[in-house]
């Protein structure tokens, strides 16, 4: 870094014990998985509230959960016996995406905490190349339109309806928050465990080792909402915002970053998921975020 630079770059204070990031998140994974006696009783809540959908993946059979997922919802909207157009599920999931676009995926996702904390265990990380990583971004795109949204629609059994699909054969939170806890407080589940759940758990197994060597590498890759949230970033209500005058090139921004966004460049990527850490990073202050009513109008 050039002379002329370092004079404007000021060490930041350092980082508290407990980012914001961190504590959002662990507050938004409680809330929603907030019926912990369930946990103990091997029993899913069967409240009023398990007929709203909650904003982030967070599976319905969890026993701790307070409201439905919205993945699941929309594919059993599509699929189950009652067909209907998911105006609800639809009119939730764009509200959230056009006031806060990935801000979701980011801090309220519980299963971005699990990813976050995996990737915090100390072994070599994986930096993918961009050739392997560019075009497996749009892996996630695939799965919202063929598993949540094509398959239930068509592919439908003799009965007339679909199973869930994206929940069946892929979700990893699924297995994690519900699959998993019930097997271990039903003997008599674990009895009737088959292939199915082998291969939920080989899926599962997978992507919580992966997630110790690539960040996020499920909101990267494979989740459908963070797809879903992803076409709203560039024009959400918040954005994130680069001030290029201020910016001194030190690329700390980009090498902090979690989803490998090129921050300097395309700061409200379909990518980011807007958890702060390059505004945190940042030595000159030179990225800021928020609501940004007022400069839509523009
Ligand atoms: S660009 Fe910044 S806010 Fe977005 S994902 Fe990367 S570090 Fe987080
Ligand atoms: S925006 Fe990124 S590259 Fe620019 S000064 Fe801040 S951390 Fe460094």
């Amino acid at each position: 870094m050039s002379g002329m630079y370092r004079n404007r770059v000021k060490s930041k204070p350092s980082n508290p014990r407990i980012s914001f990031q961190r504590v959002v998140q662990l507050v938004s994974a409680v809330l929603v998985n907030g019926y912990l006696i369930g946990f103990q009783k091997g029993k899913i809540f069967t409240g009023s509230s398990k007929a709203l959908c909650v904003p982030v993946l967070n599976c319905y059979s969890c026993p701790g959960a307070l409201g439905a997922c919205p993945v699941g919802s929309l594919q059993f909207a599509l699929g189950g016996m009652k067909r209907h157009f998911p105006f609800y599920i639809l009119g939730l999931l764009m509200l959230f995406g056009i006031v806060l676009g990935r801000v979701v995926c980011g801090l309220l996702c519980p299963f971005g905490l699990v990813q976050d904390l995996l990737y915090k265990i100390p072994l070599p990380k994986i930096k993918v190349p961009k050739r392997i990583d560019k075009p497996a971004r749009w892996l996630k795109y695939v799965v919202l339109l063929v598993f949540v949204i094509l398959l239930p629609i068509f592919a439908v059994t003799k009965i007339g309806i679909a199973p869930p699909y994206f929940c069946k054969y892929i979700c990893p939170a699924g297995t994690l928050g519900g699959g998993v806890p019930l097997m271990i407080a039903d003997p008599m589940l674990r009895k009737l465990a088959g292939m199915l759940f082998g291969w939920k758990m080989l899926v599962l197994v997978v992507i919580l080792t992966v997630s110790m060597l690539i960040h996020r590498p499920f909101c990267r890759y494979l989740c459908p909402l963070g797809a879903f949230y992803a076409l709203f970033n560039r024009f959400s209500f918040f954005q994130m915002k680069l001030e290029p005058s201020k910016c001194v090139g030190c690329q700390k921004c980009e090498h902090t970053c979690p989803m490998a966004v090129e921050v300097t460049k395309n700061i409200n990527s379909t990518e980011c998921i807007r958890c702060g850490k390059c505004k945190s990073v940042c030595p000159t202050g030179a990225i800021s975020s928020g609501i940004s009513l007022l400069e839509k109008g523009k």
